[in-house]
């Protein structure tokens, strides 16, 4: 049976039929359809004629339908790992992960949802505002137009549907082309709930569609994650509206001589550069280890990483799966060949099977090697040795992109030093980059884009504040 899409909560086909294959072995997953050019200006219109209505609907009111998605996924949460694992080819093991972060996702925004407001401000400190104070407000910007990536089909489309209503801002969701069952299941859970018809819609539109929807006047926010040309793509077209990049990187991770349990570093490192294949903005793409620890660090990435198993994403053995399709692990294996070629050590994987890259790293790099300089996104780390904290802190920033850093130090001044220093939107002491809470704020600097995610800055970004200022009291 196809699986409908959603226009304005109510469940829809066309006759233009989407099949969506496994990554790993080319199976059919499902089908859905492709969104008509006729849903895609319905659910537009409703979002735009409900937004009025859903600004004002009371907190408890839009916390039990978060509350209500939250219980709902989790109910769901083997049938939900197992289409992440089908369609985008994430082993199950992270697929898990995943659905169990956005039931937090959304239980978060429920929490949010009933304290987020405003706040009271005084105005008499100036004698020309005796007796006035203002009410500051948050109101919702508008309708919102999110657009998702690939790589946590669940979780980034819960960071865009979970805010927008919590804020009480309606939301037409495109998902990535890939990976449209989820999001649409997703639809399901959110159709049981008593949210008005209009606040959300989810459309498997293609780009070009897509690029329409950016220009619709009717939808003023735009929040967008996925890859840094299409995203700054969007924000040039339409440089009036309020525009959310969360983008790429090439993280990294510091290894400073203080950290003690170097093993247990190189564990996190090996297994962060490679889970869901490296296909995350924030897995450890480069490693600088000063050169009192590197050649430990290095036995040890590479003795972990040769104990990851590579295969079936549905094994719930497997850590590595299938990248995205094969173009991107050939371009993943050339990349590699190429950092080869300029003389990097191969010191562990380097091979291709399908779409599946070999856990590869690789030391003695230049800087200017693809490897390092852009996103990998695949299973790849580069190690460096450097001489000083302050080197490492250098060569971090050397990047055009800023997303999270991770500094293995037990020194409360390097930790406080690489925040200060590092130009990125995270600094995680202790451990990898890639660890995300759902609630923190998220985001990145320089090319990594611009806005912060996590429910509560997501909020704040979907609303504007609104001024009531009280006079004669
Ligand atoms: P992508 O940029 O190819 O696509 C992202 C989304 O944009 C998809 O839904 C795609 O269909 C849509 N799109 C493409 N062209 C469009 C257009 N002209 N107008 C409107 N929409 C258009 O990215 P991807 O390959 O799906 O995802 C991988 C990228 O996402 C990586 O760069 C990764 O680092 C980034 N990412 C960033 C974060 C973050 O929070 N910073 C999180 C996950 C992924």
């Amino acid at each position: 049976m196809t699986t409908p899409y959603w226009v304005a909560g109510t469940a829809t086909t066309s006759e233009t039929e989407l099949a969506v294959h496994s990554p790993f072995d080319g199976a059919l997953v499902g089908t859905t359809s492709q969104a008509s050019a006729r849903d895609v200006e319905r659910a537009v219109a409703a979002a735009e004629a409900v937004a009025p209505e859903l600004a004002v609907l009371p907190a408890h009111a839009r916390a039990a339908a978060l509350d209500h998605v939250s219980r709902r996924l989790a109910e769901r949460a083997d049938e939900i790992a197992a289409l992440i694992t089908g369609e985008s080819g994430k082993p199950v093991k992270w697929a898990r992960v995943e659905v169990t972060r956005a039931v937090s996702t959304f239980r978060w925004a429920a929490e949010e949802a009933r304290r987020f407001s405003g706040e009271l401000q005084r105005l008499d400190t100036d004698p020309a505002a005796n007796g006035r104070m203002a009410l500051v407000r948050r109101v919702p910007r508008g309708p919102v137009l999110g657009i998702a990536p690939f790589n946590f089909p669940l979780n980034l489309v819960a960071h865009k549907v979970a805010p927008a209503i919590a804020v009480g801002a309606p939301i037409v969701l495109k998902p990535a082309p890939a990976t449209p069952l989820v999001a649409l299941l997703l639809g399901e859970l959110l159709a049981e709930t008593d949210l008005p018809a209009g606040a959300w819609s989810v459309l498997p539109v293609p780009n070009e569609v897509a690029a329409e929807l950016v220009a619709d006047p009717r939808l003023p926010v735009v929040s967008f994650t996925g890859s840094g040309p299409v995203g700054y793509g969007i924000q040039d077209r339409v440089p009036r509206k309020h525009v959310t990049l969360e983008l790429g990187g090439n993280a990294a991770a510091i290894v400073c001589p203080d950290w003690t349990d170097l093993d247990w570093a190189a564990q996190r490192i090996a297994t962060f550069a490679m889970y869901q294949g490296g296909q995350s903005c924030i897995s450890v793409q480069r490693v600088y280890a000063h050169r009192d620890v590197y050649d430990e660090v290095s036995a040890a990435v590479v003795a972990h990483v040769r104990k990851l198993g590579t295969g079936d994403p549905s094994d719930p053995a497997t850590d590595v799966g299938p990248l995205i399709n094969r173009p991107a692990a050939e371009r993943v294996e050339s990349w590699v060949a190429e950092a080869v070629a300029a003389g990097a050590d191969l010191l562990t994987g380097g091979g291709r099977d399908g779409s599946t890259v070999a856990p590869t790293v690789l030391a003695g790099v230049p800087e200017d090697a693809r490897v390092v300089a852009e996103e990998v996104f695949g299973p790849v780390v580069v190690l460096q040795a450097v001489d000083s904290v302050d080197e490492a802190f250098e060569r971090v920033n050397a990047s055009r992109f800023g997303l999270q850093a991770g500094v293995f130090t037990h020194d409360l001044r390097v930790a406080f030093r690489a925040s200060a220093r590092l130009a990125v939107g995270g600094v995680i002491v202790g451990d990898v980059p890639s660890f995300r809470a759902d609630q923190m704020p998220y985001g990145g600097v320089k090319e990594s884009g611009t806005g912060r995610e996590g429910l509560r800055s997501a909020m704040e970004d979907l609303t504007e504040q609104r001024v009531l200022v009280l006079t004669g009291l």
